[in-house]
């Protein structure tokens, strides 16, 4: 199981870090993850912070593989 960012999609909004630390944000407020550039990580299946990230994102710019 991973998560996937696709930064050409987020606004910029701010809410996914609310949830989960495992999200980040570049100098414009765009998701970056922490601690890599990668654009994806694995997660376990009961990782539920970073699921309801992914699942609050307004613009799907997050992703479950
Ligand atoms: S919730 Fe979505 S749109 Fe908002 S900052 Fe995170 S990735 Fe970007």
């Amino acid at each position: 199981m991973k998560v996937r960012i696709i930064p050409e999609k987020c606004i910029a909004c701010g809410l996914c870090q609310t949830y989960s630390a495992l999200f980040d944000y570049d100098d414009e407020g765009i998701v970056v993850l922490a601690n890599t550039d990668a654009k994806e990580c694995p997660i376990t299946p009961d990782d539920s912070d970073t699921i309801t990230a992914v699942k609050s994102c307004p613009t799907k710019a997050l992703t479950i593989l």
